[in-house]
């Protein structure tokens, strides 16, 4: 058995930034992050590489090269979570107590909740960016439709990780079409289970204009529920508007689909003392202490609250947990000043050389925080996206500085 002053679950966007800043506040702080991965990715960026206009090898580096120095990495994966204890298992046998914890292992991805595929992703058209491997897959699906095929896009009926993701990659995909003479030759049609194109409407009107620019479909309550690889058949349920209830199904040909597919928190955050009813952590929404166990935190998206999930928003949280951890070693109490109040960020890649950057808070109001006009596409968001935010992120974010 181990001990550590601080124990972070996870060395993903959160686990990093949080280790960083609170070296940054106190050298003296004992700290150790629990992560499995040899790799530490930057996701935002799949959504380019998908695109085939970024580099897939830019977006994995070394984890050992993120440990900030003087927080021990001990390389395994949490079995179990013991907030009443204060005490993990890992999955090698051997528990670790802490006096403090953070819990940050992001959301799981639940492949198998959509019938057949597992086994069909990655092959006859079904990709997914939610997969550093699968990638490249997508730009080679993406790259070799032509007149008479069609697109699907999905989105599943659960919380994601960057809820834009499903409709980046549709727009920059019948951008592609409109650029090669295709547009209108290609079917391209989301099928979401949600009522609307996107939550925040100041937003969701400029996002209309965009989908009117390509004449692109989109599908309400629809939701996917098996791929048949064998014969490139997608079932999607249909769900009445007003009891939730499925009515029926339609079954769609595809040459290309492109599935985001259902996520939840992890199961062994599921199965712990410090997980909510829906099986987040459970946490204050603005100060990100658990409200059961005072000694516990979470952010990110394995955290429970109710923001949309981006690392837009670990960087918002992260120094708000740090300094109310901080005051907690001190004085038992959280700070009186550091909250959260659900700023996210969303980048919509409009199209090749465009973006909208939706930045919203937990009221689904508009929170901006450049001072140039984002709540329309812009060539500049574009350059942000591509090239200044993945510098933010290596550099900034992931050293404490961001
Ligand atoms: P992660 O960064 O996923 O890290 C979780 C870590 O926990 C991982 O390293 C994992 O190995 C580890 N872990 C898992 N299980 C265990 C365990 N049992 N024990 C120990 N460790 C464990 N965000 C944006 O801000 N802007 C974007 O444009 C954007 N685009 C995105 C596009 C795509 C396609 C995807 C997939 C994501 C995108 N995101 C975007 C979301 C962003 O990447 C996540 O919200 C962010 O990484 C969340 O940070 P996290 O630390 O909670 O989770």
């Amino acid at each position: 058995m181990s001990h550590h002053q601080v124990l972070i679950v996870g060395g993903g966007t959160a686990g990093i930034t949080v280790a960083a800043q609170l070296r940054r506040k106190n050298r003296t702080l004992d700290v150790a992050i629990i992560e499995p991965s040899e790799v530490h990715y930057y996701q935002p960026a799949w959504t380019l590489v998908d695109a085939g206009t970024y580099d897939q090898q830019a977006t994995k580096k070394r984890t050992e090269d993120y440990i900030p120095s003087g927080v021990a990495w001990i390389k395994d994966r949490v079995a179990t979570i013991s907030g009443a204890d204060s005490k993990v298992t890992l999955e090698s046998g051997g528990d670790v107590t802490y006096d403090y914890l953070v819990v940050a292992p992001g959301i799981q991805i639940d492949w198998h909740k959509v019938k057949g595929l597992p086994e069909a992703l990655g092959k006859g058209g079904v990709c997914s960016n939610y997969l550093y491997d699968q990638a490249p897959y997508t730009w080679e699906v993406l790259k070799s439709l032509k007149a008479g095929d069609k697109a699907f896009f999905t989105q599943p009926n659960t919380p994601i990780k960057c809820g834009g993701a499903p409709q980046k990659i549709m727009w920059l995909t019948a951008d592609y079409l409109r650029r090669n003479g295709l547009q209108g030759k290609v079917d391209v049609e989301m099928m979401s289970p949600g009522t609307m194109l996107f939550g925040v409407e100041v937003f969701r009107k400029q996002l209309e204009k965009v989908q009117a620019r390509y004449g692109s479909k989109w599908s309400h309550y629809t939701n996917l529920v098996e791929i048949r690889g064998d014969k490139n058949e997608a079932v999607f349920d249909l769900i009445d508007k007003e009891t939730g209830e499925v009515t029926g199904q339609r079954v769609e040909h595809y040459n290309m689909i492109h599935v985001v597919p259902p996520q939840s928190a992890p199961d062994f955050v599921k199965q712990s003392d410090v997980a909510n009813a829906d099986g987040w952590v459970e946490v204050d929404h603005n100060t990100l202490q658990h409200t059961r166990f005072p000694n516990v935190f979470s952010l990110g998206d394995a955290a429970g609250t109710p923001n949309a999930k981006t690392g837009a928003a670990v960087r918002k949280q992260a120094p708000v947990l740090v300094a109310n951890m901080l005051r907690v070693m001190k004085e038992d109490k959280v700070t009186d000043d550091k909250r959260y109040f659900g700023y996210t960020s969303c980048p919509l890649t409009t199209g090749y050389g465009e973006m909208l950057l939706a930045e919203f808070n937990y009221k689904n109001e508009p929170d901006p925080s450049l001072p140039i006009n984002t709540k329309k596409p812009r060539k500049s968001m574009w350059i942000l996206k591509k090239y200044v935010l993945p510098q933010l992120y290596w550099k900034g974010m992931l050293r404490g500085r961001a």
